[in-house]
């Protein structure tokens, strides 16, 4: 009921544009935005990585209709991942491909995504392109492929509750694809989707262990620790 009423107020552009504007200042949105500028992010990415963990910036935005918003976009990636490259490449970026022209084309996303490899190519940073809904999957992994033929600092997400994320994983490692793992954060229809959490969590586990036997780098974007409890062979 909860996820139900949370996806239904993710897909209000009332809401998201309402929580965008005051969320920060009333600082409810802080625990999971680190600031709203590359000059904000800078204390949480040092607390982070005194803590010893790795750190990807993600510039948030989804859906972009409008090819001048995706242009700015790909613009503020770019200068993101210059000024990494000034600073010993203390973080990675991790994109969203209809923030940066899929829904409006795969060209227009193929460029604007390529000139920020290209960019965090020649900074010596890697960018990792996240999976959305179910309708962008195929296209997204297009733009992946084509960009990865090209470049080798680049990354994608699969999800477990897709029902073809096993031999999309079959296929991406064998072109030496860098494979981050996760469950999958978007209301699916059961035609292409797991419904029941356990069939998300078995596909998880049995993923997690053909991207460590055969993966090449492979990422688990996970919070859930029971993994120590997983059975080996
Ligand atoms: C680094 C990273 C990248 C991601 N990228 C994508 C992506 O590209 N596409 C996509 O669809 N989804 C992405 N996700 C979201 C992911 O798909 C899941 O929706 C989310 O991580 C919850 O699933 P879980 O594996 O953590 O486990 P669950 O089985 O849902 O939860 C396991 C435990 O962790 C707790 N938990 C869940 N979420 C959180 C949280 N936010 N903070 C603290 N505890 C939590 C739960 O309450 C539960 O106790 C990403 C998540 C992470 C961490």
């Amino acid at each position: 009921m909860l996820k139900r009423a949370v996806y239904a107020l993710a897909d209000s552009p009332t809401f998201t544009a309402w929580v965008s504007r005051y969320g920060m200042r009333w600082g409810f949105a802080q625990r999971f935005i680190a600031g709203e500028a590359i000059d904000d992010v800078w204390p949480s990415i040092q607390e982070l990585r005194d803590e010893g963990m790795a750190v990807t910036l993600d510039y948030l935005g989804e859906s972009v209709s409008d090819v001048d918003a995706t242009r700015v976009a790909t613009d503020t990636y770019c200068a993101i991942v210059e000024e990494l490259g000034r600073c010993d490449n203390v973080a990675s970026v991790s994109l969203k491909p209809t923030q940066l022209g899929l829904s409006i084309g795969t060209e227009l996303a193929e460029q604007n995504i390529g000139r920020i490899v290209a960019a965090a190519k020649e900074a010596g940073n890697f960018v990792r392109i996240d999976m959305e809904d179910s309708p962008t999957t195929t296209a997204t992994l297009d733009v992946f492929k084509a960009l990865r033929a090209q470049y080798d600092n680049l990354g994608v997400v699969v999800q477990t509750y897709l029902h073809r994320t096993a031999a999309d994983v079959r296929e991406l490692n064998s072109i030496g694809a860098q494979l981050r793992l996760c469950k999958g954060a978007y209301k699916e229809p059961e035609s292409v989707a797991y419904q029941a959490k356990e069939d998300v969590d078995r596909n998880y586990r049995e993923l997690a262990e053909l991207l460590l036997q055969e993966g090449h780098y492979p990422a688990f974007a996970t919070h859930d620790d029971r993994g120590t409890q997983w059975d080996r062979p």
